[in-house]
């Protein structure tokens, strides 16, 4: 059989020199401290909140049977218990880390002792608990009757954070234009009492195809897709709920908005002109460049409404409801489009691609002739 060496990464600080009840240990923030030359194992640690701390319980003894704090007298496999008393005296503990100085991290909830020696770290993988959640059949029985339950329930309650985190699934990353899109639309869907059932009966008209979109879209659930967001490409981060009367809410981003977003984060501005602007690539400065970036992200949200935002009531032109087309068959590529969309040719129907039609073209740049 096979034998293995491990080598202590580094090990573990507190006031705790020998064994104890883990939970009066989990009471108390212990330090991992990391030897020299793993230091660049450490690059990128502290923009996790959770990780995991393998480390070897050096002053345990081996067996397959033990009770545990919980159970006294009852004894159970080892395998059944997280117990320091095992085959191989190795412990795994998920933790939260407070902060990161230097080979220095200050973790809260590990349950080892002073001395401890350190064998990894692991950023935590909760996969298979999203996946669980995700897949509650009660909770995805009333999705699948009402897709944005969870939604409405958000911006009634004003959780914008968590608008913010679903919103960063189709956005990708977070920014404070996705923030403040998240903010502009919960505050329009609450003061026009507002849901969408994705069937054009409430219109979102977006003057910016930025970021700030993204969060209009998500939280109004008016979306390209389902025709109920209109695109006025007019380059202003603002936009206007209406529902079918015309009667609609225009929110628009203050001009010192960016400017109340910087102050409020002074130190995301020191980090953007070392890492950004003077291109500085040291690894711990890019790691808290990006950590400071999300709070401030995040911290857009709690910005007061009113020093972001300007509000008005206005009359929105309704278009009428998206026409539902006939589809043809294009005689060049065989490939199925909407009927407007073909040249007639006498002999049959020719898409805009196969005709070298001119199209309108929707890219980062705006509208524009394809
Ligand atoms: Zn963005
Ligand atoms: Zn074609």
């Amino acid at each position: 059989m096979q034998n293995f060496q491990f080598e202590p990464v580094g090990e573990v600080r507190n006031s705790f020199d020998s064994p104890e009840d883990y939970r009066k240990i989990k009471e108390e923030d212990s330090r991992v401290v990391i030897y020299d030359r793993y230091t660049e194992a450490l690059t990128g640690i502290e923009e996790n909140d959770y990780i995991d701390i393998v480390y070897f319980f050096h002053k345990s003894r081996k067996t397959l049977q033990t009770d545990t704090p919980n159970n006294p007298g009852v004894m159970r496999g080892v395998f059944a218990t997280r117990s320091p008393k095992r085959p191989n005296l190795i412990g795994v503990t998920t933790v939260k880390l407070m902060r990161r100085s230097g080979n220095e991290l200050l973790v809260r909830g590990l349950d080892a002792i002073n001395g401890t020696p350190v064998l990894d770290i692991k950023n935590c993988d909760t996969s298979l608990f999203a996946y669980e959640y995700d897949n509650n059949p009660v909770h995805r029985g009333k999705l699948k009757g009402s897709p944005r339950i969870d939604i409405r329930n958000e911006i009634h309650s004003q959780r914008t954070e968590s608008l913010m985190i679903k919103a960063g699934q189709i956005h990708g990353h977070f920014c404070p234009g996705l923030a403040m899109g998240v903010m502009a639309a919960t505050y329009a869907m609450n003061e026009k009492e507002a849901e969408s059932d994705g069937m054009e009966d409430l219109l979102a008209v977006t003057e910016t195809n930025n970021c700030f979109s993204d969060g209009v879209q998500f939280v109004t659930g008016c979306t390209f897709g389902n025709n109920a967001l209109i695109f006025k490409d007019l380059g202003k981060m603002a936009f206007t709920l209406t529902k079918r009367d015309g009667h609609g809410i225009r929110v628009s981003s203050r001009a010192e908005a960016r400017e109340v977003i910087n102050e409020a984060f002074p130190d995301y501005q020191n980090l953007y002109q070392k890492v950004v602007e003077e291109q500085n690539r040291d690894p711990q400065l890019m790691a808290a460049y990006r950590k400071t970036s999300l709070e401030r992200s995040f911290g857009t949200l709690t910005i007061d409404f009113e020093k972001l935002f300007k509000v008005e009531r206005v009359e929105v032109d309704i278009p009428g409801y998206a026409k539902i087309y006939e589809s043809v068959i294009c005689r060049l590529c065989g490939e199925s489009v909407m009927k407007p969309r073909t040249c007639e040719t006498g002999e049959g129907y020719v898409c805009f691609t196969c005709g070298g039609h001119s199209y309108s073209l929707l890219d980062g740049n705006g509208i524009s002739a394809g």
